[in-house]
Protein backbone atom coordinates (compact mmCIF):
# COMPACT_ATOMS: atom_id res chain seq x y z
CA UNK A 1 0.00 0.00 0.00
CA UNK A 2 1.18 3.51 -1.18
CA UNK A 3 2.23 6.32 1.71
CA UNK A 4 -0.81 8.37 0.96
CA UNK A 5 -3.27 5.95 1.11
CA UNK A 6 -1.75 4.19 4.14
CA UNK A 7 -2.03 7.72 5.93
CA UNK A 8 -5.95 8.28 4.28
CA UNK A 9 -6.79 4.50 5.93
CA UNK A 10 -5.05 5.33 9.26
CA UNK A 11 -7.36 8.26 9.32
CA UNK A 12 -10.28 6.23 8.87
CA UNK A 13 -9.51 3.58 11.28
CA UNK A 14 -9.19 6.22 14.01
CA UNK A 15 -12.05 7.47 15.81
CA UNK A 16 -12.80 10.80 17.62
CA UNK A 17 -12.09 9.95 20.93
CA UNK A 18 -8.74 10.03 22.69
CA UNK A 19 -7.44 7.50 25.86
CA UNK A 20 -6.44 9.37 29.07
CA UNK A 21 -3.49 6.72 29.92
CA UNK A 22 -0.45 7.89 31.93
CA UNK A 23 2.26 10.10 30.24
CA UNK A 24 4.58 7.11 28.54
CA UNK A 25 2.18 4.54 29.09
CA UNK A 26 3.02 1.53 26.27
CA UNK A 27 -1.10 1.19 25.43
CA UNK A 28 -0.06 4.51 23.33
CA UNK A 29 2.52 2.84 20.91
CA UNK A 30 0.23 -0.56 20.90
CA UNK A 31 -2.77 1.29 19.83
CA UNK A 32 -0.75 3.18 17.06
CA UNK A 33 0.88 -0.08 15.88
CA UNK A 34 -2.57 -1.50 15.88
CA UNK A 35 -4.55 1.35 13.93
CA UNK A 36 -1.46 1.06 11.44
CA UNK A 37 -1.92 -2.59 10.77
CA UNK A 38 -5.59 -2.47 10.58
CA UNK A 39 -4.74 0.37 8.00
CA UNK A 40 -2.63 -1.57 6.46
CA UNK A 41 -4.43 -4.87 6.07
CA UNK A 42 -6.83 -3.09 4.22
CA UNK A 43 -10.16 -5.19 5.24
CA UNK A 44 -13.24 -3.26 5.31
CA UNK A 45 -13.21 -1.81 8.71
CA UNK A 46 -16.78 -3.23 9.39
CA UNK A 47 -15.70 -7.09 9.11
CA UNK A 48 -13.28 -6.53 11.91
CA UNK A 49 -13.99 -6.59 15.56
CA UNK A 50 -12.13 -6.06 18.45
CA UNK A 51 -12.84 -7.54 21.42
CA UNK A 52 -11.64 -6.54 24.77
CA UNK A 53 -12.04 -6.81 28.30
CA UNK A 54 -11.34 -4.81 31.74
CA UNK A 55 -7.87 -2.68 32.10
CA UNK A 56 -6.43 0.02 30.95
CA UNK A 57 -5.67 -0.87 27.56
CA UNK A 58 -8.74 -2.46 27.32
CA UNK A 59 -10.10 0.83 26.42
CA UNK A 60 -8.53 0.28 22.99
CA UNK A 61 -12.10 -0.24 20.86
CA UNK A 62 -13.55 2.92 22.07
CA UNK A 63 -10.50 4.65 19.92
CA UNK A 64 -10.83 2.23 16.73
CA UNK A 65 -13.41 2.52 14.24
CA UNK A 66 -14.26 -1.03 13.81
CA UNK A 67 -16.83 -3.28 15.77
CA UNK A 68 -16.23 -3.38 19.54
CA UNK A 69 -17.07 -5.46 22.31
CA UNK A 70 -15.74 -4.50 25.36
CA UNK A 71 -16.76 -7.31 27.92
CA UNK A 72 -16.03 -8.19 31.33
CA UNK A 73 -12.78 -9.07 32.96
CA UNK A 74 -11.03 -12.07 31.94
CA UNK A 75 -13.81 -13.26 29.49
CA UNK A 76 -12.37 -11.65 26.11
CA UNK A 77 -11.68 -15.32 24.70
CA UNK A 78 -15.09 -16.73 24.87
CA UNK A 79 -16.90 -13.62 24.12
CA UNK A 80 -14.16 -13.47 20.69
CA UNK A 81 -14.86 -17.24 20.28
CA UNK A 82 -18.58 -16.80 20.29
CA UNK A 83 -17.59 -14.19 17.66
CA UNK A 84 -16.50 -16.30 15.48
CA UNK A 85 -18.01 -18.85 15.68
CA UNK A 86 -21.60 -16.83 14.84
CA UNK A 87 -19.69 -15.35 11.80
CA UNK A 88 -16.14 -17.23 11.24
CA UNK A 89 -15.48 -14.34 8.13
CA UNK A 90 -15.36 -11.79 10.32
CA UNK A 91 -11.27 -10.60 11.14
CA UNK A 92 -11.71 -11.32 15.03
CA UNK A 93 -8.97 -9.58 17.54
CA UNK A 94 -8.98 -10.34 20.93
CA UNK A 95 -6.63 -7.79 22.88
CA UNK A 96 -6.42 -6.98 26.99
CA UNK A 97 -4.13 -6.88 29.31
CA UNK A 98 -1.71 -9.37 31.12
CA UNK A 99 -4.24 -9.66 34.44
CA UNK A 100 -6.94 -10.16 32.21
CA UNK A 101 -5.56 -12.87 30.11
CA UNK A 102 -3.15 -14.57 32.42
CA UNK A 103 -4.59 -14.32 35.41
CA UNK A 104 -8.38 -14.07 35.58
CA UNK A 105 -8.96 -15.43 32.04
CA UNK A 106 -6.12 -17.97 32.50
CA UNK A 107 -8.72 -20.85 32.32
CA UNK A 108 -10.15 -19.73 29.35
CA UNK A 109 -7.03 -19.13 27.57
CA UNK A 110 -5.46 -22.28 27.66
CA UNK A 111 -8.31 -23.76 26.04
CA UNK A 112 -8.60 -21.07 23.45
CA UNK A 113 -4.85 -21.93 22.62
CA UNK A 114 -5.34 -25.98 21.99
CA UNK A 115 -9.35 -24.61 19.75
CA UNK A 116 -6.57 -23.04 17.24
CA UNK A 117 -9.60 -20.40 16.02
CA UNK A 118 -8.45 -18.45 13.35
CA UNK A 119 -8.37 -15.01 15.76
CA UNK A 120 -5.59 -12.54 16.98
CA UNK A 121 -5.17 -12.31 20.47
CA UNK A 122 -3.06 -9.59 21.85
CA UNK A 123 -2.11 -8.91 25.58
CA UNK A 124 -0.73 -5.91 26.49
CA UNK A 125 1.24 -7.15 28.87
CA UNK A 126 2.72 -4.58 31.94
CA UNK A 127 3.34 -6.92 34.23
CA UNK A 128 0.88 -5.29 36.70
CA UNK A 129 -2.62 -4.91 37.50
CA UNK A 130 -2.74 -0.68 36.63
CA UNK A 131 -6.41 -0.11 36.24
CA UNK A 132 -7.12 -1.69 39.73
CA UNK A 133 -4.38 0.60 40.89
CA UNK A 134 -1.01 -1.45 41.09
CA UNK A 135 -1.48 -5.15 42.31
CA UNK A 136 1.09 -7.64 41.26
CA UNK A 137 0.02 -9.63 38.29
CA UNK A 138 0.50 -13.71 36.59
CA UNK A 139 3.72 -11.84 34.71
CA UNK A 140 5.19 -9.53 37.47
CA UNK A 141 8.83 -10.45 38.27
CA UNK A 142 9.56 -13.06 41.35
CA UNK A 143 10.15 -10.54 44.36
CA UNK A 144 8.09 -7.65 43.24
CA UNK A 145 6.45 -5.66 45.62
CA UNK A 146 3.09 -3.79 45.19
CA UNK A 147 -0.01 -3.25 47.32
CA UNK A 148 -1.10 -6.75 47.05
CA UNK A 149 2.78 -7.92 47.29
CA UNK A 150 3.88 -5.48 50.02
CA UNK A 151 6.75 -8.05 50.90
CA UNK A 152 7.68 -9.08 47.73
CA UNK A 153 5.86 -11.80 44.87
CA UNK A 154 6.79 -15.63 45.79
CA UNK A 155 5.54 -16.84 42.78
CA UNK A 156 8.21 -16.91 39.41
CA UNK A 157 6.18 -14.98 36.56
CA UNK A 158 4.63 -17.43 34.23
CA UNK A 159 5.81 -17.15 30.72
CA UNK A 160 3.31 -16.78 27.93
CA UNK A 161 5.52 -17.58 25.02
CA UNK A 162 6.48 -20.86 26.24
CA UNK A 163 2.21 -21.52 27.37
CA UNK A 164 1.62 -20.22 24.07
CA UNK A 165 4.02 -22.95 21.67
CA UNK A 166 3.69 -25.99 24.11
CA UNK A 167 -0.18 -25.37 24.21
CA UNK A 168 -1.35 -25.28 21.08
CA UNK A 169 -1.23 -21.37 19.53
CA UNK A 170 0.01 -21.85 15.97
CA UNK A 171 1.68 -18.46 15.69
CA UNK A 172 3.19 -16.90 18.96
CA UNK A 173 5.11 -14.11 18.95
CA UNK A 174 6.00 -10.89 21.39
CA UNK A 175 6.08 -7.80 20.70
CA UNK A 176 7.08 -4.27 22.74
CA UNK A 177 5.73 -1.23 22.87
CA UNK A 178 8.42 1.16 22.22
CA UNK A 179 9.54 -0.53 18.95
CA UNK A 180 6.10 0.28 17.15
CA UNK A 181 7.15 -0.36 13.04
CA UNK A 182 8.22 -4.05 14.43
CA UNK A 183 5.14 -4.42 16.25
CA UNK A 184 3.00 -3.52 13.75
CA UNK A 185 4.53 -5.93 10.94
CA UNK A 186 3.79 -8.53 14.17
CA UNK A 187 -0.19 -7.60 14.24
CA UNK A 188 -0.32 -7.41 10.22
CA UNK A 189 1.78 -10.93 10.41
CA UNK A 190 -0.54 -12.65 13.43
CA UNK A 191 -4.16 -11.18 11.67
CA UNK A 192 -2.73 -12.83 8.16
CA UNK A 193 -2.00 -16.11 9.75
CA UNK A 194 -4.77 -19.01 9.68
CA UNK A 195 -5.42 -19.89 12.69
CA UNK A 196 -4.71 -18.55 16.55
CA UNK A 197 -2.30 -15.97 16.97
CA UNK A 198 -1.04 -15.35 20.55
CA UNK A 199 0.80 -11.70 20.71
CA UNK A 200 2.25 -10.70 23.98
CA UNK A 201 3.22 -7.30 24.05
CA UNK A 202 5.89 -5.64 26.66
CA UNK A 203 4.61 -2.39 27.72
CA UNK A 204 6.03 -0.38 30.37
CA UNK A 205 3.38 1.03 33.04
CA UNK A 206 4.82 4.28 34.14
CA UNK A 207 2.99 4.62 37.13
CA UNK A 208 2.98 1.19 39.24
CA UNK A 209 6.10 -0.73 37.26
CA UNK A 210 8.94 0.72 38.32
CA UNK A 211 11.45 -2.39 37.55
CA UNK A 212 9.90 -3.05 33.60
CA UNK A 213 10.71 0.37 32.66
CA UNK A 214 12.07 1.47 29.06
CA UNK A 215 15.80 1.57 30.25
CA UNK A 216 15.34 -2.27 31.77
CA UNK A 217 13.54 -3.03 28.29
CA UNK A 218 16.59 -1.51 26.59
CA UNK A 219 19.21 -3.29 28.68
CA UNK A 220 17.66 -6.60 28.35
CA UNK A 221 15.46 -7.24 24.91
CA UNK A 222 17.12 -8.85 21.55
CA UNK A 223 14.90 -9.15 18.52
CA UNK A 224 14.85 -12.23 16.80
CA UNK A 225 14.55 -11.21 13.37
CA UNK A 226 18.01 -9.50 13.84
CA UNK A 227 19.20 -13.50 14.23
CA UNK A 228 19.34 -14.69 11.24
CA UNK A 229 20.19 -17.91 12.38
CA UNK A 230 16.49 -18.72 14.13
CA UNK A 231 14.02 -20.33 12.16
CA UNK A 232 10.48 -19.44 13.86
CA UNK A 233 9.29 -23.18 12.21
CA UNK A 234 11.18 -25.29 14.55
CA UNK A 235 9.01 -25.26 17.80
CA UNK A 236 12.65 -26.95 19.85
CA UNK A 237 14.30 -23.91 19.23
CA UNK A 238 11.74 -21.31 19.51
CA UNK A 239 10.76 -22.99 22.98
CA UNK A 240 14.74 -22.46 24.01
CA UNK A 241 14.77 -18.77 22.90
CA UNK A 242 11.22 -18.56 24.82
CA UNK A 243 12.77 -20.14 27.64
CA UNK A 244 15.47 -17.62 27.77
CA UNK A 245 14.73 -15.09 30.55
CA UNK A 246 18.12 -12.80 32.13
CA UNK A 247 20.59 -10.95 30.61
CA UNK A 248 18.70 -11.56 27.03
CA UNK A 249 14.96 -11.66 26.78
CA UNK A 250 14.13 -12.34 23.15
CA UNK A 251 11.20 -10.30 21.41
CA UNK A 252 9.36 -11.27 18.06
CA UNK A 253 8.09 -13.88 15.80
CA UNK A 254 8.92 -17.19 17.81
CA UNK A 255 7.17 -19.45 16.23
CA UNK A 256 4.63 -20.11 13.48
CA UNK A 257 3.01 -23.36 11.84
CA UNK A 258 0.24 -24.43 9.56
CA UNK A 259 -2.48 -26.41 11.27
CA UNK A 260 -6.50 -27.12 10.94
CA UNK A 261 -8.90 -24.55 12.73
CA UNK A 262 -11.12 -25.39 14.47
CA UNK A 263 -14.01 -23.79 12.01
CA UNK A 264 -12.41 -25.76 9.48
CA UNK A 265 -13.09 -28.89 11.45
CA UNK A 266 -16.49 -27.99 12.67
CA UNK A 267 -18.89 -29.43 10.22
CA UNK A 268 -21.79 -26.89 10.86
CA UNK A 269 -19.91 -23.97 9.90
CA UNK A 270 -17.08 -25.36 7.72
CA UNK A 271 -18.32 -24.37 4.39
CA UNK A 272 -20.22 -21.12 5.58
CA UNK A 273 -20.70 -19.06 8.39
CA UNK A 274 -23.57 -19.81 10.93
CA UNK A 275 -24.70 -15.97 9.55
CA UNK A 276 -24.66 -17.09 5.60
CA UNK A 277 -26.83 -20.14 6.62
CA UNK A 278 -28.93 -18.27 8.39
CA UNK A 279 -29.84 -15.84 5.74
CA UNK A 280 -29.52 -18.29 3.11
CA UNK A 281 -32.28 -20.95 4.10
CA UNK A 282 -34.26 -18.65 5.80
CA UNK A 283 -34.14 -15.35 3.65
CA UNK A 284 -33.84 -13.08 6.29
CA UNK A 285 -33.65 -9.56 5.55
CA UNK A 286 -31.23 -7.75 7.75
CA UNK A 287 -30.81 -4.91 6.33
CA UNK A 288 -34.22 -2.96 8.77
CA UNK A 289 -31.68 -3.68 11.30
CA UNK A 290 -28.18 -2.88 10.17
CA UNK A 291 -29.39 0.50 8.82
CA UNK A 292 -30.87 1.87 12.44
CA UNK A 293 -27.08 1.59 13.64
CA UNK A 294 -25.85 3.31 10.44
FE1 LIG B 1 -0.80 2.81 31.50
FE2 LIG B 1 -0.10 1.94 33.92
FE3 LIG B 1 -1.24 4.32 33.65
FE4 LIG B 1 -2.67 2.12 33.24
S1 LIG B 1 -1.75 2.77 35.18
S2 LIG B 1 -2.68 3.95 31.96
S3 LIG B 1 -1.15 0.75 32.32
S4 LIG B 1 0.76 3.69 32.83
Amino acid sequence: MDKTRSALRFKQVSTQELPNWCGGCGDFNILFALKGAVAELDIPLENVVLVSGIGCGSKTPHFIKTYGFEGLHGRILPVATGVKLANKDLTVIAIGGDGDGYGIGAGHLFHTLRRNFDMTYIVQNNAVYGLTKGQTSPTSEKGFKSNSTPSGALEDATNPMVLGITTGATYVARGYAYDVDHLKKLIIGAVEHKGFSLLDVFQPCTTYNKIQTVAWYKQHLKKLEDDTSFDSKNKQEALKRAMQWGETIWYGKFYQERKSTYEEGLPQIAKASLLNQMRENQNIDISPLMNKFK
